[in-house]
């Protein structure tokens, strides 16, 4: 091996290296960003059994990059507006008075969110909620896997795809774990 190859051989394992160590910090990082995920998935979860909605139950954080917590949501009446059973069961009637659990995490975090994150439970964004979490700033929508055979998902698949294609569109990147 003459000098110039041997200075070569040493460059590809610099580089080797480097490249691993790049790929490695990657791939930690991820594990990492997922084991926080779920974690949040998890606070969402607790939260929407919160709801006093008889039929559906949802859950929402906020999270800063730090992974500090900004907000919880769940879904309910506003403040101080009666929540009787009978209103609850009543679905024109709850609809008209119901506030989505991701406004209430955003209403609640009483701040810009721009460049959070938002932990979603149990499924996607409705579409109303995805247009408000747009213009809200929010960069990340992390949700549930969903199972696209589930009869509640059914119904709300159009909704929730259509969530999907906004949040494409406006550059909030969604994933699902
Ligand atoms: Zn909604």
């Amino acid at each position: 091996m003459d000098e110039m190859d041997r200075v070569l051989v040493i460059k590809a394992e610099q580089i080797g290296a480097e490249e691993q160590r790049r790929v490695v910090g990657q791939w930690e990082r991820n594990i990492s960003q997922e084991k926080w995920d779920k974690r949040f998935l998890e606070l969402a979860e607790m939260v929407a059994g919160w709801s006093k909605d008889p039929s559906t139950q949802c859950g929402n954080a906020i999270v800063r990059p730090d992974k500090s917590i900004v907000s919880v949501g769940f879904n309910g009446f506003p403040r101080a507006i009666e929540d009787t059973d009978e209103l609850l069961n009543d679905r024109p009637e709850k609809y008209k008075r119901m506030v989505h659990s991701e406004m209430n995490a955003i209403l609640n975090a009483q701040g810009p969110v721009a460049g959070f994150t938002l932990y979603n439970w149990p499924g996607q964004c409705c579409s109303r909620c995805a247009v408000h979490v747009i213009q809200a700033g929010i960069i990340r929508v992390v949700s549930l896997e969903i199972d696209w055979d589930d009869p509640f998902v059914k119904r709300w698949e159009e909704d929730m795809k259509l969530s999907e294609q906004l949040f494409f569109e406006a550059g909030v990147e969604y994933v699902y774990v």
